[in-house]
């Protein structure tokens, strides 16, 4: 663990070899991207929540810095101004989300782990972005079925990131699907699974790895069928899996 008065690049170098979140084949190449281009540019909140979120011991679950700035940028380009986080852990992609909107910019963000999400809160409160989010301490689908309830919530969300329970992901498919506005965009993570889908590990796995292959084999197969979306497979971090609903 960092000791306080470690710098943050000098922690940035000593975590590398430990969190290399990324399917690139050359760790030295993935350095490269982060502090040529990713490091320098990022937002000292999301700077400060990265950090905070390497000492807990779950620090794998957050999205790889550059798929952030990747979100960020591409919320911007869309001029999102409603999303919908379905997994929030310490809230590192839904600062990245937050960051990016506009002033009334309004995330809903489910996740039945607050505690987590209080680790976050603070730097998010700082960053002057609280506003914007709606937390709601709940496992996700009753909230969806809640939404699909209502008729002013079918398109309401410019932008949908999953990524929660990896075997809840068809069922959220089915809801989000229509919560999405036409012409938004859905974004589905950890699709390629850390290269399980295609490539057999080297080293043995827990079951539940091979488990939810199984289950993302499925939901690949699945989106690329669906004739109510334009796909686009990306190999940033662990896979990420845009949707553009078309109908
Ligand atoms: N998006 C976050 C990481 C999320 S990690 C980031 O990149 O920073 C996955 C989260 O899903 C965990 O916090 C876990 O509590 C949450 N989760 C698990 N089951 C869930 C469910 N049924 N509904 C909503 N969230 C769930
Ligand atoms: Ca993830």
């Amino acid at each position: 663990m960092a000791t306080p008065s470690e710098s943050h690049v000098a922690l940035d170098r000593r975590v590398k070899d430990h969190a290399n979140k990324t399917l690139l084949q050359s760790n030295a190449l993935y350095q490269y991207i982060l502090e040529t281009s990713v490091y320098p540019r990022e937002h000292e909140a999301m700077k400060e929540l990265r950090h905070i979120t390497a000492k807990h011991p779950w620090n794998g679950m957050a999205v790889a810095a550059d798929e952030a700035q990747f979100l960020n940028m591409m919320l911007k380009l869309m001029n999102a101004k409603r999303t919908l986080e379905i997994g929030v852990f310490t809230g590192y992609s839904l600062l990245a989300t937050a960051l990016a909107l506009p002033e009334d910019g309004q995330i809903l963000a489910i996740d039945p782990n607050r505690k987590n999400y209080e680790l976050g809160l603070p730097v998010i409160e700082k960053a002057g972005v609280a506003h914007k989010i709606d937390f709601r301490e709940s496992q996700a689908l009753p909230v969806l079925d809640e939404l699909m309830q209502e008729e002013k919530y079918r398109g309401w969300f410019d932008f949908v990131f999953v990524d929660a329970d990896k075997e809840n992901y068809m069922n959220y498919h089915k809801r989000v699907v229509e919560l999405v506005r036409v012409g938004g965009v859905i974004g589905y993570d950890n699709t390629l699974w850390s290269g399980t889908v295609a490539v057999e590990p080297e080293y043995p796995v827990l079951d539940y790895v091979m488990e939810m292959k199984d289950k993302f084999l499925e939901l690949n197969r699945h989106l690329a069928a669906d004739p109510r979306i334009e796909i686009c497979q990306l190999s940033i971090s662990d896979g990420l899996t845009l949707c553009r609903r078309i109908s």
